[in-house]
């Protein structure tokens, strides 16, 4: 990934910013990159989304506080919400300009009540776990709908008020005629009553943020890049809508001796040249630890390939297994004994005499390319 921008460079602001130009900056931007302004084009999109993050970062005091504080690394794992979602730039985007571009869409718009934001999270396991399938426990950060209140954000005992502003409906027509742009309420913030007795532990909030831990259990046969979603562990609606879904992406860590490709796993076997030769039962480790027997055939060449079935990957769908494709790689001797000298150069002299088949060929083509200068030469000129 390219480095991330500072999000107040990318809003072209200083860290002193407050939150009027903060906006300003924003609107600017967002309207200048909006995807209907910019149909197919891909730099656009990329600012469009790298101003929506910032922005969502900076109007948060707590968010903005955070990233003062660490920079994007006190952003990490965080699980930042979704801007590769159209939708919920969309609905961020909305919130600021109304129905000015047409509303959000997809019938997810500002009149029902919206989803929570997706989060996205990567956890990185071993090659043995997604062999076997593994639990891991994760924190997760998340706004959750406040205990005290049941999410209402209002002191116990006490209601929302229908706001007077926009009678309860959460927007605004302004202009008329033709152009007749809907805004949120300003009164209430799109929520349709405002709160006169706030909640003390939410502030009024209707949400706290609270770290819960969320145990995975990601199945057997997971391939690096799955992503993996869990429905409703996402963060909690502002309106009374339902939860966001959770994303786990997944990175298997490399294996410092397996190779994986899809379900099966390769792997690089050094033989001695008269295993290669003679054949022989040889052990190979398995990925789980245990020693696999295998009948080497006789006569096997290096970069030859040798198949153990069944003992690669199982895959995430399915009851197949995968295979363990052994690679073979042949070592020639060195530093030989005297005994191991004297075999080899008996050897030798035998395979002066009983020519192998790619020795002949070999031997052969030798031959032809000596004689050949001559006969090509007459060829090339009967031709021409
Ligand atoms: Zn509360
Ligand atoms: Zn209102």
């Amino acid at each position: 990934m390219a480095t991330k921008r500072c999000y107040y460079e990318v809003l072209s602001l200083t860290k002193s910013a407050d939150s009027d130009s903060i906006k300003v900056s924003y609107r600017k931007l967002a309207m200048q990159y909006h995807p209907d302004r910019n149909v197919g084009n891909a730099e656009a999109e990329v600012l469009f989304k790298e101003a929506a993050e910032a922005y969502e970062i900076l109007r948060d005091p707590e968010k903005r506080q955070r990233y003062d504080r660490y920079g994007h690394a006190g952003m990490d794992g965080m699980a930042m919400p979704d801007f590769g979602n159209a939708d919920s730039v969309m609905d961020l985007f909305g919130d600021l300009f109304g129905g000015v571009f047409g509303g959000a869409g997809k019938g997810k718009g500002r009149r029902g009540p919206q989803a929570g934001n997706d989060f996205h999270l990567g956890i990185e396991i071993d090659l043995i776990d997604a062999m076997k399938g593994v639990e891991k426990k994760v924190k997760i950060p998340r706004d959750v709908n406040c205990k005290a209140c049941s999410g209402n954000g209002c002191k116990p005992g006490s209601t929302p008020v229908r706001c007077k502003r926009c009678d309860g409906k959460g927007v605004v027509i302004q202009g008329n005629g033709f152009f007749r742009i809907q805004q949120t309420c300003s009164g209430c913030g799109g929520k349709g009553a405002t709160i006169t007795n706030p909640c003390t532990s939410c502030r009024g909030a209707g949400l706290i943020q609270e770290h819960e831990e969320l145990v995975l259990n990601i199945p057997p046969g997971v391939d690096d890049g799955v992503n993996i979603r869990h429905t409703g562990s996402g963060e909690a609606s502002r309106n009374g809508g339902p939860p966001g879904d959770l994303y786990v992406q997944i990175k298997v860590k490399k294996h410092s001796f397996f190779l994986r490709n899809g379900a099966d796993l390769h792997c690089e076997v050094p033989v001695t040249f008269s295993q290669a030769a003679l054949g022989g039962e040889i052990e190979i480790p398995s990925l789980d630890g245990k020693k696999i027997k295998f009948k080497l055939p006789a006569g096997i060449q290096s970069g030859e390939e040798a198949k153990v079935p069944g003992k690669g990957m199982p895959s995430l769908r399915g009851t197949r297994m995968g295979d363990l494709v052994l690679h073979v790689r042949l070592e020639t001797p060195r530093n030989l004994t005297k005994r191991q000298e004297e075999l080899l150069r008996e050897l030798s002299e035998l395979d002066h005499k009983h020519i192998s088949p790619h020795r002949k060929s070999f031997l052969e083509k030798l031959k032809g390319l000596f004689g050949q200068s001559e006969s090509d030469s007459s060829k090339d000129n009967k031709e021409s």
